[in-house]
């Protein structure tokens, strides 16, 4: 027979909601199955937790995630925006409601915006990004080619020369645009093959400094890689396109004449695992940011990323790639600079001494 308690259990199991009962010092005490399943914790995990570290109210009127504005007829309702952390760190659009109990317990009921109103958000984001990003280096190319056109014969040869330099740095701007969001869509259409074999870190990171010489010749590039480190079990072309990112924001968010150090080693006690940190001392990320910084578009208003060209799509493809090849990405940031650490499989210990004892003979 079902007992009062399983009566109620299931009740509460079945909501469309995801419940959340706290302790009157918002300590979860108890779940429902749809708060595990929206936040990928299971119940175990969550209950002792703070429930701040997985749902936010938002006291504001615009949704900080997604900008979704609240509807005055929605305002009636015990719902208000908020946010929700998942496991992954991911940051979802929610509603809240909280009401406390005769017993002084508070329960939260959390609702995710639908589907729907993502794919809106997305669009209109895409559409906003794409078309600024469009708009910017056309205006500035159709302006330096109609002065060179109309005005060319009476400039000096160096004007003309910077001109033109100019007209290539913005078609090199648009075809990037353009290639991020062709590896979206490849991304995003789970159409790009992982191709893995044993791949050298170091190789990659001479390569992606080589590459990007042009513009850290500013910064001080520090590295430091284990010696006899196992090469990752990654995607090459993956693996570079990734270490490009992340170096190439380190020296866009930081200052000239700061240090970017990049270290590899194993993760930590796991010997099973390499790890990459690309480190800067640039503005840092303000820790509210940490994990928005990998969604989509997602670019933070400060007066550095304003002045320095940038889509916001970069790291969520860099997160992408990363999680393609079995692997993991996080950041830190204080005000000294940022760390982004990314942590791959890497080759087994036989292959890797293998792979040593071909070299030496
Ligand atoms: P983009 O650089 O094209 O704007 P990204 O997805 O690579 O896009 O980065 C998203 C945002 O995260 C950037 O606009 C910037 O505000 C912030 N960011 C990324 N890397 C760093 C860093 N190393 N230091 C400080 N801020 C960073």
């Amino acid at each position: 027979m079902l007992t009062r308690t399983d009566f109620y259990k299931e009740i509460i199991d079945n909501l469309p909601e995801g419940v959340a009962v706290c302790d009157d010092k918002n300590n979860i005490i108890e779940v429902n199955r749809n708060f595990e399943k929206i936040s990928g914790y299971t119940r175990k995990e969550l209950v002792g937790m703070e429930v701040f570290e997985v749902i936010r109210p938002s006291s504001k009127e615009t949704c900080a995630v997604c900008h979704e504005v609240e509807e005055p007829e929605e305002k009636k309702s015990d719902f208000q925006l908020g946010e929700l952390k998942d496991k992954d760190d991911q940051l979802v659009c929610v509603r809240v409601s909280q009401s406390m109990t005769a017993s002084n317990n508070i329960i939260y009921l959390v609702i995710p915006f639908s589907e729907i109103a993502f794919l809106n958000q997305a669009h209109l984001d895409f559409v906003s990004t794409v078309s600024h990003e469009l708009r910017t280096p056309l205006t500035s190319i159709k302006g330096f080619a109609d002065t060179l056109l109309n005005a060319g014969d009476n400039l000096k040869k160096e004007q003309q020369i910077r001109f033109i330099s100019i007209i290539k740095s913005q078609i090199d701007r648009l075809t990037r645009l353009v290639e991020n969001l062709l590896t979206v869509s490849k991304l995003e259409a789970k159409d790009s093959k992982t191709i893995y074999k044993a791949v050298e870190i170091e190789k990659i990171v001479e390569s992606v400094l080589y590459n990007l010489s042009h513009k850290s010749k500013e910064h001080k590039i520090e590295v430091n890689i284990l010696p006899n480190l196992p090469s990752a079990w990654a995607d090459a072309d993956k693996l570079e396109q990734v270490m490009m990112n992340l170096v190439d924001n380190a020296v866009k968010y930081s200052k000239p004449g700061t240090t970017v150090s990049i270290e590899a080693g194993f993760a930590e006690n796991d010997l099973d695992r390499v790890q990459v940190n690309v480190k800067d001392q640039g503005v840092g990320i303000p820790e509210e940011f940490l994990s928005k910084v990998f969604t989509k578009f997602s670019r933070i208003d400060n007066p550095l990323t304003r002045e320095v060209q940038g889509t916001g799509l970069g790291l969520y493809i860099t997160k992408s790639l990363v999680k393609s090849m079995k692997g993991d990405i996080t950041a830190e940031s204080n005000d000294q600079g940022t760390t982004f650490k990314v942590i791959l499989p890497a080759i087994s210990y036989e292959t890797h001494t293998q792979q040593r004892f071909q070299e030496n003979n």
